[in-house]
């Protein structure tokens, strides 16, 4: 919403689709978990399931006014927004373009269901622009991407692939949950949907399950006639919990990223880690398209433990970062992708990911650097011996 964009972004953050107390004024919004409302001459029928109880109502404007988009719809979960997202634009007998290297969720979804009615997908070999064009057909309805990629932080040139798309007369789809509406607003560079599991910054507590997809108007609307049907809907108190959490959303990922680009110069400077993925860094391959595209780097990265330093015993002996499956809290986290996320793969399928044995997932947190620094340091010293 361009209007909301004159105002500054913590402005935005705590006001924007505020949902007034008149009774008693109180300084927050009101719950409401009626699901029954008067129709009362009106012809808007509100129902939970229908995206459209106050409470909702007055948070998808929050959401559109940090993506600088028409409009936005929450969900109960990022893979509810992700799948109702899809389902809206795909039918029988169409076709879409998918980057290699999205979160598994979603590649669980399209290999599991996609089959069963009759749509047909590509995975490209990589996140290049290149990879993209030749998988286009005549039936190629989506292209889907999602950057920064994980676990490696992979940067897929946002503006590249709307061109594209635009040519083809293709709808161009975005997962933007690793760097959340501060660090990119990719409508800024043509995308059409931008989807988000909000269960991890916008939520960013580590206590809610949620997802947003943010757009124009008219594909909103569009999605909301498939949402309906498919009933991801979030309870209007986690919609509350929502609105309290994106009150902090910038200062909460502006320090994140300020510690993650401290945190990435000091790995990357450590004898004991390999190599360091993490956009902000110059080695990163793709650091200028980085800073082409995003406003800060984000807060997610991924370092190799050296060889001889066990990436389960270096977990197990950090104090203070929490090993968890998770990410994007205000507690920092780890995992190793290898032992969960990528553990169904094989070696060779592992390998060809690029995703050694010693790969740490490293989501920072809101604590000091120095604090994580020594935790690191100690947690490191006792998986070598
Ligand atoms: C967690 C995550 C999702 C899925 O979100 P849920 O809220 O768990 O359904 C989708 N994309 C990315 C990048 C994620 O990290």
């Amino acid at each position: 919403m361009k209007e909301s964009k004159k105002i500054g972004i913590n402005t935005t953050c705590v006001h924007v689709g505020e949902v007034k107390d008149e009774q008693f004024k109180g300084a927050v919004s009101p719950i409401y978990p009626a699901t029954s409302y008067a129709f009362d001459g009106v012809d808007v029928k509100r129902y939970p399931r229908y995206f459209n109880t106050p409470n909702q109502e007055m948070l998808h404007k929050k959401i559109a006014a940090l993506e600088n988009t028409e409009d936005a719809l929450i969900f109960g979960s990022g893979m509810a927004a992700i799948s109702a997202a899809l389902m809206a634009f795909l039918q029988k007998g169409d076709h879409v373009v998918i980057q290699q290297v999205i979160y598994g969720g979603t590649y669980n979804f399209i290999v599991s269901e996609f089959d069963k009615y009759g749509i047909e997908y590509s995975f490209t070999e990589s996140d290049k622009v290149e990879d993209f064009t030749p998988l286009i057909k005549e039936n190629t309805k989506v292209l889907y991407i999602e950057t920064p990629s994980n676990p490696l932080l992979g940067i897929t040139d946002i503006k590249a692939i709307s061109s594209l798309a635009k040519e083809h007369k293709i709808l161009t789809m975005i997962d933007n949950t690793f760097a959340s509406p501060i660090n990119q607003n990719p409508v800024d560079f043509g995308i059409d949907i931008i989807l988000h599991s909000a269960t991890k910054y916008m939520g960013g507590h580590s206590d809610i399950s949620a997802g947003a997809i943010a757009a124009s108007k008219e594909h909103i609307e569009h999605i909301w006639k498939t949402a309906i049907n498919f009933g991801g809907n979030l309870s209007d108190q986690t919609v509350w919990l929502l609105e309290r959490s994106l009150k902090t959303l910038n200062l909460r990922v502006k320090e994140q990223t300020k510690n993650a680009q401290k945190m990435a110069e000091f790995l990357e400077d450590n004898p004991d880690i390999d190599t360091v993925y993490y956009p902000g860094l110059k080695s990163h391959p793709q650091y200028k398209l980085a800073k082409k595209q995003m406003k800060g780097f984000g807060a997610m990265m991924s370092f190799e433990l050296s060889e001889g330093i066990d990436a389960m015993k270096f977990q197990n002996n950090l104090q203070l970062i929490k090993p968890s499956m998770s990410l994007a809290g205000l507690e920092s986290t780890t995992v190793s992708p290898v032992q969960t996320t990528h553990a169904l793969l094989s070696e060779e399928e592992r390998l060809a990911r690029g995703i050694k044995d010693g790969l740490i997932r490293f989501s920072v947190g809101i604590e000091e650097p120095e604090d994580l620094i020594e935790d690191i340091l100690q947690a490191i010293k006792k998986a070598k011996s």
